[in-house]
């Protein structure tokens, strides 16, 4: 049993994109303002002229909590496990999840970019977080 996202015409676009491994957020043509989650209109002005952008994937971990307890039956056998708050280098905040990492501190303020293990996948097509190793190299020749 899997617990799906539920694909909406407003959300059609960004699950589309992380199909094609592109984390996309909705921007105001109006006042410039980007976000996410999607919604019909912006968030800042109210303006309906909204277009897609392409994410770079570089952000900064906010904050993270170990789950010890399953919120759902699905999550049983997942816990302990990873949920993230990444600030993405475009404004918004994600709600995801560095996998490989062990229950323990994590470096609050630390450099990640978007990985998509399940490109490809409906049903697998999340965006999640790696850490940058050696952040200021990689900034400079990856980051935009
Ligand atoms: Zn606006």
């Amino acid at each position: 049993m899997r617990i799906n996202p539920e694909i909406t015409a407003l959300t059609a676009e960004y699950w589309d994109g992380l199909l094609n491994q592109r984390l996309l957020l909705q921007k105001c043509a109006t006042c410039t303002a980007i976000w996410h989650p999607p919604e019909p209109v912006c968030p800042m002005c109210q303006s309906a002229d909204v277009e897609w952008v392409e994410a770079s994937g570089f952000g900064t971990l906010y904050s993270y909590t170990w789950v010890h307890h399953a919120t759902h039956e699905v999550f049983r056998d997942d816990v302990p496990y990873l949920v993230v708050l990444v600030d993405l280098l475009e404004g918004p905040r994600l709600v995801s999840t560095i996998h490989g990492q062990t229950v323990g501190a994590l470096p609050i303020g630390a450099q990640v970019r978007a990985v998509y293990p399940g490109a490809g996948d409906r049903d697998e097509g999340l965006v999640t977080f790696e850490f940058i190793e050696n952040a200021d190299a990689n900034q400079e020749t990856k980051a935009p």
